[in-house]
């Protein structure tokens, strides 16, 4: 069977191409039919695991990992459940259930939510779905640089960090391509840092909270996996402010005409601000990777927020 997701466009963002005196171009995730890259990773453990006989996809996520592992249960014809937190956005709640999928609010807060999703995985045929934290998410994530490598000339790649399922699958997709000297810029934004956090104490840790408006990028612990490709690649932290996210979001809006979230925002915000991280590279590819939870009235109450204009 073929793969869900879709072969997404390459596009070179003319104005900061010029501004920066380098090739930049946006690989555009935010085009995949869950509005963002997630699909890739997601959808090919939903696939793999409906080859093997999986009845039913449980998956505890509120945000874009739950919308695409909806997508992927209502393309493949299995029964999926999304558990989310009351927490979670009533646009996303209807976003879920627009989909096809069953929707059930569980808990105050993530963890809980994710236990309930563990008790319901216990039953035989149900397959839990993981946002970031799994070998098939990371290859299905890659297939984004599959796409890029060898058709497209790039010298380092910019991508979001939350969980650090995307910069594993691009670190894995440059690697099973022969580009494994091809550095990598990861980006946060603060309050969101964890995996800036692990390289400053030699290993993941936990923060302590989750500060920064970019939610997707709210993993308090990076993985185990990211953490250790740092040490065989090239890898690149850097933090930019919410602030900074958000601005780059605006422009990419007016610029492109198209809508990101904040999480996507950090890493369009490292050109935007000609970080020094980037100025040794001719040939930028940065990920697009998306995000649903945006729309025009949140990027204005974002723009009021941290008084952009
Ligand atoms: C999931 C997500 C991220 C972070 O991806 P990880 O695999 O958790 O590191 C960044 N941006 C968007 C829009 C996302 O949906």
């Amino acid at each position: 069977m073929s793969h869900l997701h879709i072969t997404t466009s390459l596009l070179q963002h003319r104005r900061l191409s010029a501004q920066l005196g380098q090739a930049v171009w946006l690989k555009m995730e935010n085009c995949q039919p869950s509005g963002s890259f997630k699909l890739r990773g997601i959808g090919l453990m939903c696939q793999r695991a409906a080859e093997r006989g999986a009845r039913q996809f449980v998956c505890p996520s509120g945000g874009n990992a739950g919308f695409a592992a909806a997508v992927a249960g209502v393309a493949l014809g299995i029964p999926t459940t999304i558990l989310v937190p009351q927490t979670t956005h009533e646009s996303v709640r209807v976003a879920i259930r627009a989909i096809g999928a069953t929707l059930v609010v569980e808990g105050c807060v993530w963890d809980e939510a994710n236990q309930a999703a563990l008790r319901l995985c216990e039953q035989p045929g149900a397959v839990y779905i993981p946002p970031f934290d799994h070998p098939d998410i990371w290859d299905g994530n890659a297939t984004l640089i599959d796409e890029v490598a060898g058709r497209h000339d790039f010298d380092v790649v910019l991508c979001s960090v939350g969980g650090g399922g995307l910069l594993s699958g691009v670190v894995l997709g440059l690697q099973r391509n022969g580009l494994a000297h091809i550095p990598v810029i990861a980006a946060e934004t603060e309050g969101a840092a964890s995996y800036d956090a692990a390289i400053r104490a030699g290993g993941p840790v936990s923060l302590p909270a989750i500060t920064s408006i970019a939610s997707s990028l709210g993993a308090r612990r990076v993985a185990d996996h990211a953490f250790a490709l740092s040490r065989e690649h090239d890898i690149r932290p850097v933090v930019v402010t919410d602030a900074q996210a958000v601005q780059s979001c605006l422009r990419l809006a007016d610029e492109m005409r198209v809508l990101v979230e904040p999480a996507c925002g950090a890493t369009l915000a490292v050109a935007e601000q000609q970080l020094p991280v980037l100025a040794q590279f001719k040939r930028p590819l940065i990920v697009v990777c998306g995000g649903i939870g945006v729309d025009l009235d949140k990027l204005a109450v974002w723009k009021n927020q941290f008084h952009l204009t």
